[in-house]
């Protein structure tokens, strides 16, 4: 079988049958208008998707959860998980696996397994570098030891290197391509400057863009190596004080990653749409899309300064210049600089921990959580802070479970491997349980970086931006403020800094942009579930260096632990509500402005007189007009006080299958595994809505944007049509007062 066919055997959409659910109800429909009529909840607290009373015992579910999370115990979980360097498929990666399925099942949860994956993985061997002319320098590509940060000592600490490069050697003349982007190359061109077969410097830059595109776009213009170095001016000196005495990169910090083609196809490269258990069918490497053909290898900017300031040359332009005190030239022959890289690439196994608290009443529908525990040496902020504050989160969990106190639905929670390396773990669990999810699954909650300082950003498909609006009400922040009014505040903040006009919302606090990078991808781009994503962010220079340790967190990111405690207590409360919610408190109105909001900016300054839109913007207007139907005859049911359990369960069951009719079964035009209309992400990982219609517009290519914009029709037509179903199952239940 090939790898077009296995999918589409795995992909197996479960229409929704309203026919059945609402002979379903009509039997139970006599006792619904009983219960319906009876006396509401005497209590004042109001939560999105819960009846008055069943809000209130929420409320002391929640106030109960919410105080067990310690500082204290975060900072020992903090302290656990980065005493060693825990690279993917490590030995010591391995040991804090089985730590954490011992640490589960004392705390009380239920079903731990480790789950083995052996997937195609990258380990170096060796690592060289040097320039031979005009002078000679051998770069360190390591990570000195820091005043007062005992971790910095460890022998463990790798040295430089990029996750999938391949092994090779080559001495060759050095340019310098600023970010690497394909502008960048085409600026190299207008100078008469010809990158093939040379070694090319490149910067990590800002915003953000994966490394992995920047291998991509070096390997398509044939450049023998490609170098990444962290240049002050992006997480350095020029930001601020660095460490040990402050946040931001120091001289020899290294930003290591990987460069694995993962927005082509994330996961295991070699079992490309499938699980990479035992004797699953794998592809030879060689056709593997995302395994790059190039040598990679990153640096520090310590590394970089001596090749920089040798190099002749034109003088790079002003915005190619970095925050190094030398000019910064394009590169004219006179650097030439050796590499030589050898790397392990081979299958190996990868680890994802798996553990749940069953629900009392509907086990089989899931709310999934998760934080990747692989980290590239210790993994202070990324993973570990997440971890610790997972590990708070099953503590506190189990100790209500254990008292009785038990979610209505099932919360499954996961330790994901290789996220790093190509969201690996998380890819390949999420493509094993597929079918089981898109029939169980309500959400998926993740957190990766939970805290690198103060400020929270919160991800949510449109859908769930209210609620996790609400959830914020209800905590407190550090500042003595709520988390919302803290969240409100940064918020307006960055984007007065950002000169952006948007005034901050309530509709538009929620980052509902989703690209990818993190173990949520699977499960909303291939699985199609809501997703939520959480974290508390500030200044961080250290990312995936050596640097970014205990200490670190200890003395700039989060001293007193108590961001990571209120990020248990939030992922905590968000869980909860969506496991005991009496109806799945999902807002479709607001998905619909969403998605005409992301039409709108797709077309913005565009000539698309070749593509005809308002069928799907009359499309979206009547998805609007059904979702607020729903959410006002959801209201009336949940104000009359009680909801008879199997009319919730179809109208759940049919809420939870209006995020999997944004799938399309064969994905978006070349990625094919990538099968979310609304969401997807660029090669640099950033997001990009409405992905096959936008590439097909930006390409102008007519005819495919016509085809994609017509699956997007029918799927905004099919979730109408399904939501109304829903509404109308529910106003029968409470109608409407005369
Ligand atoms: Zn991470």
């Amino acid at each position: 079988m090939d790898s077009a066919q296995h999918l589409a055997t795995q992909f197996s959409p479960r229409p929704f049958s309203v026919n059945s659910a609402l002979r379903t109800f009509s039997r139970h429909f006599g006792i619904l208008v009983l219960l319906g009529m009876s006396i509401p909840g005497t209590s004042q607290t109001s939560i999105l998707g819960f009846t008055p009373s069943a809000a209130a015992h929420e409320a002391e579910v929640e106030s109960k959860f919410k105080a067990i999370p310690t500082p204290e115990e975060e900072r020992h979980q903090h302290h656990i998980f980065t005493a060693e360097p825990h690279v993917a498929g490590s030995p010591r990666n391995n040991e804090l696996a089985r730590y954490i399925a011992d640490q589960w099942r004392q705390e009380g949860l239920e079903d731990v397994v480790i789950r083995r994956y052996d997937v195609y993985s990258s380990n170096p061997k060796s690592t060289f570098l040097e320039m031979t002319a005009p002078v000679h320098y051998r770069a360190s590509l390591r990570e000195p030891p820091v005043l007062g940060d005992t971790d910095s000592k460890n022998k463990n600490i790798s040295a430089a290197w990029s996750g999938m490069s391949i092994s090779g050697e080559v001495t060759a003349p050095l340019v310098y391509a600023h970010s690497g982007n394909p502008e960048d190359y085409d600026f190299l061109r207008k100078q008469g400057i010809d990158v093939k077969g040379k070694i090319v410097l490149v910067r990590y830059s800002n915003p953000y863009s994966y490394r992995g595109f920047k291998a991509l776009t070096a390997e398509r213009e044939g450049v023998a190596a490609l170098l990444i170095y962290s240049d002050p001016a992006e997480d350095g000196y020029k930001k601020g004080t660095v460490v040990p005495k402050g946040p931001w990169g120091p001289e020899y910090h290294i930003q290591r990653g990987a460069i694995t083609y993962d927005f082509i196809v994330p996961g295991d490269p070699l079992t490309p749409g499938w699980a990479s258990l035992p004797g699953a069918k794998r592809i030879p490497v060689e056709e593997a899309k995302s395994v790059p053909k190039i040598m990679a290898m990153p640096l520090s900017w310590h590394d970089a300064k001596p090749l920089l300031a040798h190099m002749d040359g034109p003088v790079a332009p002003d915005d190619w210049q970095g925050g190094l005190p030398i000019k910064y030239h394009l590169g004219g022959g006179r650097v030439r600089v050796h590499v030589k890289i050898v790397m392990d690439n081979a299958t190996q196994p990868y680890y994802v921990v798996e553990g749940r608290i069953r629900g009392s009443q509907l086990p089989d529908e899931w709310v999934v959580l998760g934080n990747h525990r692989d980290a590239w040496v210790f993994g202070g902020v990324d993973p570990s802070s997440g971890t610790a504050s997972m590990m708070e989160l099953t503590r506190a969990l189990g100790k209500l479970a254990k008292s009785g106190v038990r979610p209505r639905r099932t919360l499954v929670v996961c330790s994901w491997d290789g996220e790093e390396v190509g969201l690996t773990g998380s890819t390949e669990w999420g493509e094993q349980f597929a079918n089981e999810l898109r029939n169980k699954a309500v959400a998926y909650i993740n957190v990766d970086e939970a805290t690198s300082g103060p400020n929270f950003h919160g991800q949510a498909v449109a859908s769930l931006s209210p609620m996790l609006l609400e959830a914020t009400h209800s905590l407190k922040d550090p500042s003595g403020k709520s988390l919302y009014d803290a969240w409100k505040n940064s918020v307006t903040r960055e984007r007065r800094e950002a000169k952006s006009t948007e005034e901050v919302t309530d509709s538009n606090l929620a980052d509902t942009r989703i690209g990818s990078g993190s173990d949520h991808t699977v499960f909303l781009n291939f699985v199609g579930m809501p997703v939520l994503g959480l974290g508390f962010e500030g200044p961080y220079g250290v990312y995936h260096s050596a640097y970014d340790d205990f200490f670190w967190m200890n003395h700039f990111g989060d001293p007193g632990y108590r961001y990571h405690t209120l990020m248990s207590q939030l992922w905590g409360v968000l869980a909860l509500r969506l496991a005991n919610a009496d109806l799945l408190p999902f807002d479709f109105a607001g998905y619909a402005s969403n998605i005409r909001q992301f039409v709108s900016e797709m077309t913005k300054g565009k000539d698309i007189s070749q593509l005809d839109l308002k069928p799907v913007l009359d499309a979206i207007d009547e998805f609007e007009a059904a979702g607020k139907r729903l959410d006002e005859s959801a209201a009336r049911a949940l104000a009359s006080g009680a909801i008879d359990p199997v009319l919730a369960k179809t109208v759940n069951h049919g809420e939870m299958e209006v995020e999997r009719n944004w799938l399309n079964p064969d994905g978006i035009p070349g990625r094919t595994w990538f099968k979310h209309m609304l969401y997807g992400a660029r090669f640099t990982y950033a997001h990009l809505e409405l992905p096959g219609l936008t590439e097909a517009v930006e390409k102008q290519d007519w005819s495919t944007a016509k085809q994609q914009a017509d699956i997007l029709l029918h799927a905004l037509e099919s979730n109408t049509r399904l939501v109304n179903d829903l509404n109308s199952n529910l106003s029968v239940a409470a109608p409407a007062a005369k």
